[in-house]
């Protein structure tokens, strides 16, 4: 049997919510998703992953759009020595700065060291609006990643 979890991931990596902001925005997630398992933030101890799992289909240059799939492993395990402390890379097509967590991930993946988490949700997407309503609740920007395992 699979998994599918919805992580819901502050856009910079190292930010995380106070407990009162996190329980806020878990309070307001969990109704959007009635039939889930589990609704929680979670916290890791260093900036992890977050990827889509099999819905992985492609990675490219956010700027020139090249396939940075063979050139990506490589990258993932230099910034992996480093517990993912730096993201910064230049991209092999087109030479320019930028970080592992600003590629054009399909599906969407992202870096951090918290998510809103969301166990088997049922649902396959989220509106903009009750988005917007969880963004405001945490306090941050947050990148969906549905990940399926
Ligand atoms: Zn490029």
């Amino acid at each position: 049997m699979s998994d599918n979890y919805l992580h819901l991931v502050p856009s910079d990596p190292r930010w995380q919510p106070d407990a009162a902001a996190a329980e806020k925005a878990v309070e307001i997630a969990r109704p959007l998703f009635p039939q889930a398992e589990h609704v929680s933030v979670e916290y890791k101890e260093g900036v992890t992953f977050f990827d889509a799992g099999a819905n992985t289909e492609s990675i490219h240059c956010a700027f020139c759009g090249s396939d940075l799939e063979d050139w990506w492993g490589g990258a993932m395990d230099e910034a992996a020595a480093s517990d993912f402390t730096d993201l910064a890379v230049v991209t092999p097509c087109c030479g320019k700065s930028t970080s592992l967590n600003d590629l054009r991930y399909v599906w969407p993946a992202a870096f951090g060291t918290c998510a809103l988490t969301v166990v088997n949700p049922a649902a396959t997407s989220l509106d903009a609006d009750q988005l917007q309503g969880i963004e405001q609740a945490i306090g941050s920007p947050l990148r969906v990643v549905w990940q399926h395992l």
